[in-house]
């Protein structure tokens, strides 16, 4: 069912073209700054580094770190965020020597541990870095997705990450190399857009491209 409701979404809302066209470095440090806030705020701290000439790597990782949390500071927790961010870019000089290429080399089931490793990266995170920044086989799983999954009765509330992931990877089981990796991008950034649409903390399914398929509601509070 899963494939059909991504064929659903697809048809209703149209290419996504995500990640918005940006560089690797923005991607991964949109990935970290959206955590617990909107992307609006991410995009004010996006546009405080561009400004300052920082969307570079070898440039953010030799900003004083207080100049940091300042330029952070629209998308929240800047402390917590500019760390992490600069654990990250130390990473990528030990491990790539500065460069995305060759991080992206690595295999998926090396690197992907390593992002692990790292402070403020759980596997949302580092599945969103390894897809739409490095461009490996990642699914990302969210709220949106968990939400969506548990009203069409497809997954239980309490169910992990990795059970949610491996759900979405089934409706892509067909696919191989870049196809999966293209359908593991649209279809999270079309999940994010009926989230954002229809499916948030109370679901709205008048008008949604999913309410077709049937769902375990009355709602619930998920
Ligand atoms: S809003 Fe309703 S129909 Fe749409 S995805 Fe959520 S539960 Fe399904």
């Amino acid at each position: 069912m899963l494939r059909a409701m991504y064929e659903r979404l697809a048809e209703a809302y149209g290419p996504q073209h995500w990640w918005p066209g940006e560089a690797p470095l923005e991607i991964t440090l949109g990935a970290y700054l959206t955590q617990n806030t909107s992307w609006r705020a991410v995009e004010r701290s996006l546009g405080n580094l561009r400004n300052r000439g920082l969307l570079d790597a070898a440039g953010l990782l030799a900003t004083p770190e207080e100049e940091l949390h300042v330029l952070l500071r629209p998308s929240g927790y800047m402390v917590r965020k500019s760390a992490a961010i600069r654990a990250f870019l130390g990473f990528l000089f030990a491990e790539a020597g500065g460069s995305f290429e060759r991080l992206a080399a690595m295999r998926t089931e090396v690197l992907r541990p390593k992002l692990l490793a790292l402070p403020g990266v759980g596997p949302e995170t580092a599945d969103a870095i390894l897809l739409y920044a490095l461009g490996h086989e990642a699914m990302v799983v969210d709220e949106y997705l968990r939400r969506v999954t548990v009203r069409h009765g497809l997954t239980e509330e309490r169910s992990s990450y990795e059970v949610i992931q491996r759900l979405a990877w089934s409706a892509f089981a067909g696919e191989r190399g870049k196809a999966r990796v293209r359908h593991a991008n649209e279809f999270h950034a079309l999940i994010v857009m009926v989230g954002k649409e229809h499916c948030g903390p109370k679901p709205r399914c008048a008008g949604c491209p999913l309410a077709c398929f049937p769902a375990l509601l009355p709602e619930r509070s998920i």
